[in-house]
């Protein structure tokens, strides 16, 4: 039901993957905290760290000032070195503080960091004691935000694989969509696949810890961010089983991603066409106006959110790009594949990162557009090169019909700002 065409050339998926392992230059884990505060509506994010984390945090994070914060960072100090036990003591009593003080929390993440203080402390322990101290009201959950080991969407993956293995039983044949998505795609994604008449639909996460978010041999489950490998496996590890489908990203990723879950549920195709034709055509035309700066110009991705490749399949199927490079940090052939099938041959894909070997790449590319990381792109845009910071792509509503020429806009604003700066310096 409404296959994607696969390019004439052939596509990605069994290109060869330039794989490197050096420096690299992306956010830690703990960014994840900044969007899944807002979803996840009666959690806490209690980030064992130092005083950068807190920093990162508040300065991602803003101050909320009508409400009271869902996230806060125990400080670990240096003499706490002295003894794990104080730690742990002095981490429970924290707890115990918070929890009195916020009924409305009903889940805790302890998220870890950097520190070698903090990687001694057995985080996970301390899960398992404070759950058992503060149930049923409250779950305490763990995960590890930190740089050294994350990059800045695997925060997300880290946090949603944490909560699997706790997930109810459930011998139900469901659909189970799985990633953050703000509400109000999320809202539009659900009222799409009704009209489908796909169901019952549970999410993860969900935006409460009562919702009935279960999982067993008979839960089918559909990814909506292409960062969630570990998620993916916990879930494959509870009896699920996943539908293979490009990322919902534009028209045409949108469509595949909705095909492949009404195949799985039996919908006939007057019924898929009924539901998707009209916000198909608004999705089309939205392209279509916001991607004229797009067109015919290359795009260079540099690895940092691992929504490269389905942004490179958009990019260069529904806004006439070329892409030279697509990095990764990582790619997952179950995940990643279906976008590698329909990404027409010809970039250099890359996994991981060496980042002064990458900057050659791209300076002796010169592409049109360069997507990158906050700290890469003042460099670049001063060597005269136009970035797009990818972390905008995390924060901002991209998913689905109705986000598609949104999406394309991000994208062409920094081309739109460029020409205007070149008129301005000419007149
Ligand atoms: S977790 Fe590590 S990389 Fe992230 S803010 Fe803390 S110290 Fe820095």
């Amino acid at each position: 039901m409404n296959a994607p065409v696969l390019p004439a050339g052939g596509g990605c998926r069994t290109a060869p993957v330039l794989k490197e392992r050096g420096q690299r230059e992306v956010f830690c884990g703990l960014t994840g905290i900044i969007w899944l505060h807002r979803k996840m509506q009666d959690a806490f994010f209690l980030v064992v760290g130092s005083r950068t984390c807190a920093h990162l945090l508040q300065s991602a994070a803003g101050v909320m000032i009508f409400a009271e914060p869902r996230f806060g960072t125990a400080i670990l100090e240096e003499t706490d070195l002295a003894g794990m036990a104080d730690a742990h003591t002095e981490l429970d009593r924290e707890v115990d503080r918070l929890l009195a003080r916020r009924p409305d929390i009903r889940q805790l993440f302890l998220v870890g960091s950097c520190p070698s203080e903090v990687i001694k402390l057995d985080l996970h322990r301390a899960a398992e004691r404070l759950s058992v101290r503060h149930a049923p009201h409250v779950r305490v959950l763990n995960y590890s935000g930190s740089g050294i080991e994350t990059t800045f969407t695997q925060g997300e993956d880290a946090c949603l694989a944490a909560m699997v293995p706790v997930l109810a039983e459930t011998q139900a044949r469901e659909l189970l969509v799985v990633g953050a998505l703000p509400d109000v795609v999320e809202d539009q994604m659900l009222s799409l696949l009704a009209a489908l008449g796909v169901g019952p639909v549970r999410l993860l996460p969900a935006r409460r810890i009562d919702a009935t978010t279960g999982v067993g041999p008979n839960t089918v489950f559909a990814l909506t961010q292409p960062f969630l490998g570990d998620t993916h496996a916990a879930l494959e590890r509870r009896g699920a089983r996943h539908i293979p489908a490009p990322f919902p990203f534009g028209e045409e990723g949108t469509t595949a991603w909705l095909s492949a879950i009404a195949a799985e549920f039996g919908v006939d195709a007057a019924t898929f066409a009924a539901v998707t034709d009209a916000p198909r055509a608004r999705a089309r035309k939205a392209v279509e106006q916001a991607s004229t700066a797009l067109s015919g110009k290359s795009v260079f991705f540099f690895p940092d959110s691992q929504l490269e490749i389905p942004l490179a399949r958009f990019l260069t199927r529904e806004c006439g790009m070329t892409a030279i490079e697509v990095g990764s940090p990582y790619i997952h052939d179950a995940l990643h594949g279906p976008d590698l099938d329909l990404l027409p041959a010809g970039p250099q894909i890359s996994e991981g990162q060496d980042v002064e070997r990458q900057l050659d790449r791209a300076r002796a590319a010169r592409p049109d557009l360069t997507v990158c990381g906050l700290g890469l792109a003042n460099p670049l845009e001063a060597e005269g090169l136009s970035t797009k910071w990818a972390i905008e792509l995390v924060f901002t509503p991209v998913h689905f019909y109705e986000q598609a020429g949104d999406l394309a806009g991000l994208f062409s604003r920094p081309l739109r700002r460029k020409s205007l700066l070149h008129l301005e310096a000419a007149e």
